[in-house]
């Protein structure tokens, strides 16, 4: 019960990544405030799950892209527990082109999910910390791709690697307040996104051989470490990215079998 009486929102919770992030910590003994913006029927899931285990849990649909939506997010999670001690920000969008091809609108869009969304959520909540002076923790799904660029990856790598190197900013300025906020890279991670990478099981079982350990991570997997971030055992940890990958960022193996399998 490492996140006890905490409050956190989780961005992009209706499944996936965010769902078990949402799921982990209420375990963990948090409150939760379930973001989606198009999957109604998979974040009441989650919810629904989250009260089972007896915690509160409140469902807001909001386009994180968007600062309005943001600030209504914001407003409805302060309204209904008076507190925010933890925020994901865990949504994302991947659209797969060469990068000659990427439309501007395209590049915009993944900007403003991955990105700007970031940026957004950390200024509307980082202010409530601030102001209330009780501190917090951020979490920042960014990715492997930041430092290991998929082909056709479009505006993705950028967009994280931007997430990254905000994270860092924002770790060093918020310091003082007791706000820390770290970064999470995840490798490949069986989820709706990346399933949809893969035109046939080959393919897939191509990248599982790619990956040292030979096998795609859990979203549970990544959810473990963000309950570490938000939790006081990482009280000392600020401006941090903790890549989640199996192993690949520091393989050669595994950059020869991504280029073979592009080529
Ligand atoms: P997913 O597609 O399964 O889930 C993404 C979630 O974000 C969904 O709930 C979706 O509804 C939500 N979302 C999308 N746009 C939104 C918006 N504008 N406003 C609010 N919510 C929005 O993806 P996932 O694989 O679980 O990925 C989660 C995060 O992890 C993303 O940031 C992704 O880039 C990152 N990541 C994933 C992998 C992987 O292999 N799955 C690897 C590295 C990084």
């Amino acid at each position: 019960m490492k996140l006890k009486k905490k409050v956190a929102i989780v961005t992009g919770a209706s499944r996936g990544i965010g769902g078990a992030i949402a799921l982990s910590m209420a375990r963990a003994g948090a409150d939760l405030v379930v973001n989606y913006n198009q999957d109604a029927d998979g974040a009441r899931s989650v919810a629904r799950k989250i009260e089972k285990m007896g915690r509160r849990v409140l469902v807001v649909q909001a386009d994180v892209s968007c600062g309005e939506e943001v600030d209504q997010l914001v407003e409805r999670a302060l309204k209904a527990f008076h507190k925010i001690d933890i925020l994901v920000n865990n949504a994302g969008i991947f659209i797969a082109s060469p990068i000659e091809e990427v439309r501007e609108e395209d590049w915009d869009r993944v900007m403003a999910v991955n990105l700007k969304s970031v940026f957004l959520c950390c200024q509307a909540v980082g202010k409530h910390m601030i102001k209330s002076k009780s501190g917090g923790a951020i979490i920042n799904i960014a990715s492997i791709s930041a430092h290991l660029p998929e082909v056709n990856g479009g505006a993705y790598t950028p967009s994280k690697a931007a997430v990254i190197g905000l994270t860092k900013l924002l770790a060093i300025e918020w310091a003082k307040y007791n706000i820390r906020v770290n970064a999470i890279s995840p490798g490949p991670v069986m989820t709706p996104l990346q399933r949809k990478a893969y035109s046939s099981q080959e393919l897939l079982e191509a990248r599982n051989r790619a990956i040292p350990v030979e096998r795609h991570g859990k979203p549970e997997e990544i959810a473990a470490a963000a309950v570490f971030l938000a939790s006081e055992d990482a009280g000392y940890i600020t401006g941090e990215e903790m890549t989640i990958d199996g192993g690949s960022r520091i393989s050669m193996f595994h950059l020869v079998h991504r280029l073979a399998m592009c080529t």
